[in-house]
């Protein structure tokens, strides 16, 4: 049997980056939070989870740039099938909530598979959480175009939002979303293993 690769989830920011701040709170703990609680129900799906940290730490503390290279590199070097990241938006304009889900611009099959992860993501988002916006875009942050395996950014909420604010921080709604996530994701995974048998 061959060893089934990991699904890579990439908590955004981390040590003296923090991230978004508002009120105190800082989205390096909400991402790494409900990242954490994400990879804990997909392994008990039974996926293979790989984290770009599971602490609060830099990955390259010299730059964003390089801090950013380092987590692609671990989603290649483990051989992921997928690369997520996970983030908590913020914005002037503190009525602005919801969702947004991002994928790379461009063509080849990586793109076309993180282009449907990124629609499976949006789509059980919008079904689980019916009363917010959720949006999908594409995009040129070289964050996705420059990962070797298929990679998506996910932000949950606005922390600049105070209704979502308060709803992120709390742990119960940490883990709604991150059931929602990993049960996207599993089903995703299970579509794909079975056109691969279907193909040969
Ligand atoms: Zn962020």
């Amino acid at each position: 049997m061959s060893a089934i690769p990991p699904v890579t989830l990439d908590p955004g920011h981390g040590g003296i980056d923090g991230g978004a701040t508002a009120d105190g709170i800082l989205e390096k703990d909400l991402n790494l939070a409900i990242t954490r609680e994400t990879a804990k129900r997909l392994e008990a799906k039974g996926l293979k989870v790989a984290l770009t940290r599971d602490s609060d730490i830099a990955l390259d503390p010299t730059s964003y740039a390089n801090d950013l290279r380092r987590r692609r590199q671990i989603a290649a070097t483990n051989r992921s099938w997928a690369f997520i990241s996970i983030h908590v938006n913020s914005i002037g304009d503190s009525s602005v909530r919801g969702t947004l889900v991002l994928y790379p611009e461009g063509s080849g099959s990586e793109r076309e598979t993180a282009k449907a992860l990124a629609e499976a993501l949006h789509e059980a988002l919008e079904a689980d959480f019916p009363n917010r916006p959720h949006r999908i875009q594409v995009s040129d942050i070289p964050h996705l175009i420059e990962s070797r395996v298929p990679a998506v950014l996910v932000e949950v909420g606005f922390l600049s939002n105070p209704e979502e604010r308060r709803m992120l921080t709390n742990h119960l709604y940490q883990e709604g979303l991150a059931e929602t996530l990993a049960q996207a994701v599993r089903d995703f995974w299970q579509k794909q293993q079975s056109k691969a048998k279907a193909t040969g």
